[in-house]
């Protein structure tokens, strides 16, 4: 398995972008990065990606999806269709979100073109896509709409993403559910909303077996075990 950061800051980071994380070239976690720049930078089309996962609807991991998608609608072969998977309200987001870009003419044609269709997952919920079994685990980010983590697995890597998410029993199902983990680390000192790099510590310390990869970077310090990701990093799954 393959993962590509291509935005590995806050929502407000100075020097890194918003959260997208590229993997096997076919699959996107989140979509916050300026993609229509960022995908052809790491080698891959506005066609590539099959299925786009998303955790919550904040701008930092979602309006990057805008220009993608009109973008792969207005080119003469758009590839085939494409799936967009999030926690429940999503389809009517995502409606909402082109809508507000581009009008709803554009919307339509984008939708068309795209072959779009939505899978909205709950807790626990999971599906198939192009050779990985996906499971969402529900994480506590904000209380204004669902958020999930997933756990991606082939027959080699299980690889699990928490999002933006708190300490929680579910976060812990979730790390329990993989060999690997992209976890974001959003504060140094424990705080509201996100995990923090004592978290990451404390959540290191219960899970052994999982290798940690740290994204939603709000601090630069290092942590003994994990990979701090930056924004282009390609890491080969399993880490050796
Ligand atoms: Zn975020
Ligand atoms: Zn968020």
């Amino acid at each position: 398995m393959e993962v590509t950061f291509l935005g590995t800051g806050t929502a407000f980071s100075a020097g890194a972008y918003n959260a997208s994380i590229l993997v096997d070239r076919a699959l996107l976690l989140d979509a916050g990065a300026p993609l229509c720049v960022h995908l052809p930078r790491a080698g891959v089309p506005l066609t590539g990606p099959r299925a786009v996962f998303l955790t919550h609807f904040h701008a930092d991991h979602t309006f990057g999806l805008a220009s993608l998608m009109l973008g792969r609608a207005l080119l003469p072969d758009q590839g085939g269709p494409l799936l967009v998977v999030g926690p429940a309200g999503t389809r009517e987001y995502l409606v909402q979100l082109l809508d507000l870009a581009w009008g709803d003419e554009m919307r339509q044609l984008t939708w068309e073109r795209l072959q779009v269709t939505v899978t909205e997952l709950g807790h626990e919920g999971s599906l198939q896509v192009a050779g990985y079994r996906v499971r969402a685990f529900e994480m506590t980010h904000t209380s204004r709409f669902p958020c999930l983590g997933y756990v991606l697995e082939n027959e080699r890597v299980r690889l699990g993403y928490t999002g933006d998410s708190e300490v929680s029993p579910n976060l812990d199902s979730l790390l329990s559910s993989c060999d690997h983990v992209i976890a974001e680390m959003t504060y140094a000192e424990p705080g509201q909303m996100h995990l923090s790099r004592v978290d990451i510590l404390q959540l290191m310390k219960a899970h052994p077996g999982v290798r940690f990869m740290l994204t939603h970077r709000g601090t630069d310090q290092a942590v003994d075990g994990a990979v701090l990701a930056r924004d282009f990093l390609t890491l080969r799954l399993p880490l050796s």
